[in-house]
């Protein structure tokens, strides 16, 4: 058989096996181990890292585009020294992603504006980069999709699929008191992940006023922390809002320049 038969037979045997990346690569690699006078195995390693790679892509991408964050913020981009209520070294433990691992859940309380979201965001990116399946939801969103879900008769799916991620992310619980329906769907997903998979959750509300998310049912709301509380990491962040900082700091700047004392 010739080279260049060979060479035919090989792309189309890379492209049945959908390794498309190989096949577009092949031509390089076969001239650059002509040249370099690479072993047989030594090509093949480099024609299937390239190929190793792409999927690597690939799957990244699919665990990025399912996660749905609402931001490209990684815990890199955490300003420690502006809220010195927030213990970096935890955080930093929390990013090496033991706790989802052991279905520990993350708690960030505090009120708006203090980085609850950038962190839970920040979390999720290391998650999905270590390659696990993560999910990002508002608490009204959840509310909403699980009220469509029983309309439509898709609870049981619905329901899977907020058990199914490795990680959790439920931001904004307590900005609205949620309706009873809602409430209960999300006691459900809470218990449903107890013990099996991470939930990291941000809250403008202490603990203690739990009650009025469930419109004061301190039943579901006893048992909601009960599941929540017991493998867990509470960071409580109690500082200045990071947007009113630096509002102030410009309006600071600007009464500098314009000659104020
Ligand atoms: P929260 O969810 O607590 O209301 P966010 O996480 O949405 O707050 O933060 C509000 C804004 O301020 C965002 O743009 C966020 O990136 C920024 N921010 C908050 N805290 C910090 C911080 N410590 N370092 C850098 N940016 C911050
Ligand atoms: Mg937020």
């Amino acid at each position: 058989m010739s080279a260049g038969s060979d060479y035919q037979v090989l792309r189309s045997h890379l492209a049945f096996l959908r390794m498309g990346a190989a096949a577009e690569a092949l031509p390089g690699l076969l001239d650059e181990a002509h040249t370099a006078k690479l072993s047989a195995s030594a090509f093949l390693e480099r024609l299937l890292a390239v190929e190793v790679a792409a999927v690597e892509e690939r799957r990244r991408a699919t665990l990025e585009r399912f996660a749905s964050l609402p931001s490209p913020f990684t815990l890199a981009d955490f300003d420690f020294s502006a809220q010195p209520s927030v213990d970096e070294k935890l955080i930093g433990e929390l990013g090496t992603l033991r706790f989802v691992e052991d279905a520990t859940n993350v708690l960030f309380i505090g009120p708006p504006g203090v980085g609850k979201t950038m962190l839970a965001v920040g979390l999720g990116h290391a998650a999905v980069n270590a390659g696990m399946r993560v999910h990002y939801t508002t608490a009204a969103t959840l509310a909403a999709r699980c009220h469509r879900a029983a309309l439509e008769g898709r609870w049981t799916a619905t329901m899977r699929f907020y058990a199914n991620p490795s990680l959790l992310i439920i931001d904004e619980v307590g900005y609205l008191p949620l309706p009873a329906e809602a409430a209960a769907a999300l006691f459900q997903v809470v218990s449903q992940r107890y013990l099996k998979g991470s939930i990291v959750l941000t809250t403008n509300l202490g603990i203690a006023s739990w009650g009025k998310v469930f419109n004061d049912d301190a039943m579901v709301a006893g048992a909601m922390l009960d599941r929540l509380l017991h493998r867990s990491v509470v960071v409580n962040i109690n500082g200045d809002s990071y947007r009113m900082r630096s509002h102030r700091a410009r309006a600071e700047a600007v009464r500098k320049a314009v000659g104020g004392s």
